[in-house]
């Protein structure tokens, strides 16, 4: 069968054999591609959220099901936008 090419979406994944040992698998029915974690920086993947192409380093390689900057990006305004609601609804005047 012919290997189509592609950008394999990873999944970091932990060894059978050695608990500690982590390798990344692309999660893709036809792929069987599995790379270990010493490599699998600055290599492409997929992002989990957006399917869009992304560079594996930096954060990606912490998460589980790794997300493009983009994607980590809206999450991450999201949370800032969450402290200044709360920091919005604190009455500081009264603090101070
Ligand atoms: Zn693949
Ligand atoms: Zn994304």
């Amino acid at each position: 069968m012919p290997v189509i090419k592609h950008v394999h979406k990873y999944l970091r994944v932990r060894s059978y054999r050695d608990r500690k040992y982590i390798t990344w698998r692309c999660v893709l029915p036809t792929c069987s591609h599995t790379i270990a974690h010493s490599f699998i920086s600055g290599k492409e993947s997929v992002c989990w959220k957006c399917e869009g192409k992304m560079l594996m380093s930096g954060r990606a390689l912490q998460r589980e099901r790794p997300t493009c900057e983009k994607c980590r990006g809206i999450k991450q305004k999201k949370a800032l936008e969450k402290v200044d609601a709360v920091l919005e609804g604190l009455d500081l005047k009264d603090i101070i």
